[in-house]
C-alpha cells in the first residue's frame, strides 16, 4: 500500500473564511481531520463526506489527547494511505507544536506539507482596526508567550529587549498573566502610558475590544471579565483604533461582494 500524506494545516484566527486556498482544499480531500479546539468547527462542514473527524482539543490545563498520541496518530493514519489533515488554530507555526509533529513525521518517513495560516496576534488586532506596524507609530513587531513560566522560575522572556527594542507586541496565552506582562514591562523602561489592548475571541462573531495604557491593562481585563483566547497587544499603533475601527459595523455572515 503507497503511504499517505500529512498536511499541517492553518485554520486561520477564527473567521472561518480567513483559511487559506490552500488549506480549503487539503479539507476537502482529507480522509481524516485532526481538529484543535480552537478551530472554527464550521470548517469542518467542508470535509468530505465520511471523512474521519478526530478532536485533539487541549482545553487549558488538560489534554484530550497527549502530543504524543497525536504524533502516533497522525503517523498511522498516514501508514494507511490515508490523506491527513491536521487542522490547527491560526498558523500551525506560531505556538502550533508543528515543529513536534513534522519532526516525528519526517522520522517515520512520513510525506508532509506545512500550509501557512493567518495567526491570532495579527488578524484580531486588524479586525479591530490596529496595524501591528505603521510608518509613524511601529517598524517592529514581536510574537510572544506568556504562558505563566516564571512561576515555575521558568520566565525565558528579555524583558528589556522587548521593553526598548520593540515597537509593537503580541502576547499569545497572555491574560492570566497580565500583572506579571504589565509591571515587567513597565520595569525594564516601556512607558506606563503605552497604549494597549486587549482583543478576545478575534475576528469572530464574539469579538470584543478593549483598549488601555499599560499600566491599567489589568484593571480593565478584570473590569471585563477579558479571558483566553485573547492577544494582549502593547504599543502605538493601538491609538490608531479610534480612527480606523471598522469590524464592529460589519456583518460577517454576508458576502464579500454586496
Ligand atoms: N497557532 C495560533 C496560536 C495558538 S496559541 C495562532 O497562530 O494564532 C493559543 C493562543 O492564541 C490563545 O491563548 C490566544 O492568545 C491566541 N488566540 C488564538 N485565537 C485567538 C482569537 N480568535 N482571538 C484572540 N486570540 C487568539
Amino acid at each position: 500500500m503507497t503511504t499517505g500524506k500529512v498536511f499541517l494545516v492553518g485554520a486561520g484566527p477564527g473567521d472561518p473564511k480567513l483559511i487559506t486556498v490552500k488549506g480549503m482544499e487539503c479539507l476537502q480531500k482529507a480522509d481524516v481531520i485532526a481538529y484543535d479546539r480552537l478551530v472554527n468547527k464550521e470548517l469542518l462542514a467542508y470535509a468530505k463526506p465520511g471523512a474521519e473527524l478526530i478532536f485533539c482539543g487541549k482545553l487549558p490545563g488538560k489534554h484530550a489527547l497527549i502530543q504524543e498520541q497525536i504524533n502516533r496518530l497522525l503517523v498511522e493514519k498516514a501508514e494507511q494511505g490515508l490523506i491527513v489533515v491536521r487542522l490547527k488554530g491560526g498558523d500551525p507555526c506560531v505556538f502550533g507544536r508543528v515543529g513536534e509533529e513534522a519532526e516525528e513525521l519526517a522520522i517515520s518517513g512520513i510525506p508532509f506539507e506545512i500550509v501557512p495560516g493567518i495567526t491570532a496576534g495579527i488578524a484580531a488586532p486588524a479586525y479591530a482596526g490596529i496595524p501591528i506596524t505603521h510608518r509613524d507609530h511601529a517598524s517592529s513587531f514581536a510574537i510572544v508567550t506568556a504562558h505563566g513560566r516564571e512561576q515555575k522560575g521558568e520566565d525565558h522572556i528579555n524583558w528589556q529587549a522587548l521593553a526598548q527594542g520593540i515597537d509593537t507586541i503580541a502576547f499569545y496565552m497572555g491574560v492570566g498573566n497580565l500583572a506579571h506582562i504589565c509591571t515587567q514591562l513597565i520595569r525594564h523602561g516601556k512607558k506606563p502610558s503605552t497604549p494597549a489592548a486587549l482583543i478576545e475571541w478575534g475576528t469572530t462573531a464574539e469579538q470584543r475590544t478593549v483598549i488601555g495604557e499599560l499600566s491599567s491593562l489589568e484593571q480593565k481585563a478584570k473590569e471585563c471579565h477579558i479571558s483566553n483566547p485573547a492577544i494582549v497587544l502593547i504599543g502605538e499603533v493601538v491609538q490608531l483604533r479610534e480612527k480606523i475601527s471598522w469590524f464592529e459595523s460589519v456583518n460577517l455572515q454576508q458576502p464579500i461582494i454586496l
